[in-house]
């Protein structure tokens, strides 16, 4: 009775009592009571933790003690323990733990908004370039915007003679384009690489600051799920061999934004499907405008860009892993674009590829 004149707030009260003692408590508080209360009968009594630091410290114990999530965390506290803001507290730590960050992968990776150029009339109009690389091999990348022609020229460094050298080979075979556009990739803001494409009558331009070579990411992309799905395919093959056989692949199928083969529209004229070269263009710049329309009203549901400061460290995903490295590691900011960043180490990366924090 004393009891629960004390504690009982007219509301929900634990009681820790034994079982067959509910019968007695019931009537009794029928008997003396006339407000209606809700009780719990409970076997355990949990703590009620105050003080702050020690509220830290069982947090992080439990934490750490499996790495698992919120959720869990906050499940098995209940048990034992009872503070203010216990969810809250459960989240920022979670947070702040390196071991999570390193090694679980992002549920909902960032969606970022794309920014489309106007597309162009025919091929050459513009190519998009870039260094590729893979298992320690050079490629300069070439991407002709209008029939998504990729090509991988070996080179075996990175520097402006090689690349220049690689630029002879692309000309001679294909076309002089009237615009290359690049990145701020050091070799590429050489004066001797604009002087030789001036000669040439080729309008260098470099990415503006707010955007990334989007064309020859997406283009990357595809051609790394190309090589690695068909590389058991080429077995005793060099990497440079089965690079190139990937991009005769992918240059035989049908792009999506296009609707036809790279080698179709490059070399129209060279297969039984030969058009009219004007219609055949006419028809590709159709199907490029509606891919470039479709890919605006998808930005209506992308996000814009995480903010992100100089010095500050995020956790990004590597470019590649093998299935037990870490899924994210952690980097510092050295400079922000718009898209990407450039980190410590002068590698720039995607804003995409960073891990959401999530408080
Ligand atoms: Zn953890």
């Amino acid at each position: 009775m004393d009891s629960f004149k004390r504690y009982h707030n007219g509301k929900q009260t634990a009681i820790m009592a034994p079982e067959n003692l509910i019968q007695l408590i019931q009537s009794v508080y029928r008997q003396h009571f006339n407000q209606r209360g809700h009780f719990v009968l409970t076997q355990l009594q949990v703590e009620d933790v105050t003080n702050q630091e020690r509220q830290d410290r069982i947090v992080s114990k439990e934490h750490e003690r499996a790495h698992r999530g919120i959720t869990e965390v906050e499940h098995q506290l209940r048990r034992s323990y009872f503070f203010p803001k216990m969810t809250n507290k459960i989240k920022a730590i979670t947070h702040l733990c390196k071991v999570c960050n390193t090694h679980k992968y992002e549920r909902k990776p960032y969606n970022i908004k794309l920014s489309p150029r106007p597309t162009t009339n025919r091929p050459f109009d513009r190519v998009h370039m870039d260094i590729f690389q893979i298992d320690k091999c050079n490629f300069l990348s070439l991407v002709d915007s209008f029939s998504k022609h990729l090509q991988l020229i070996p080179m075996a460094t990175k520097n402006i003679t090689d690349v220049k050298n690689a630029l002879a080979q692309y000309f001679a075979t294909y076309n002089t384009p009237s615009q290359i556009i690049t990145d701020h990739e050091t070799t590429f803001r050489s004066l001797q690489l604009k002087n030789y494409l001036d000669n040439l009558n080729i309008e260098l331009s470099y990415v503006s600051c707010s955007e990334s070579n989007g064309q020859v990411e997406k283009t990357h992309s595809t051609i790394i799920e190309i090589f690695n799905t068909n590389k058991s395919k080429f077995t005793d093959m060099s990497t440079i061999e089965k690079m190139l056989l990937s991009v005769s692949l992918y240059n035989n199928s049908v792009h999506s934004a296009t609707k036809y083969t790279p080698n179709e529209i490059i070399f129209n004229g060279c297969n039984e499907h030969r058009q009219n070269t004007e219609d055949l263009f006419a028809k590709i710049k159709a199907n490029l405008e509606n891919a470039r329309l479709a890919q605006l009203k998808r930005n209506e549901s992308r996000e814009d860009p995480p903010e992100l400061k100089e010095n500050d460290e995020v956790f990004i995903k590597p470019n590649i892993r093998k299935k037990l490295d870490p899924r994210a590691k952690p980097v510092r900011i050295q400079e922000v674009r718009e898209k990407t960043f450039k980190t410590m180490k002068n590698i720039k990366r995607h804003k995409g590829k960073i891990k959401r924090n999530k408080c």
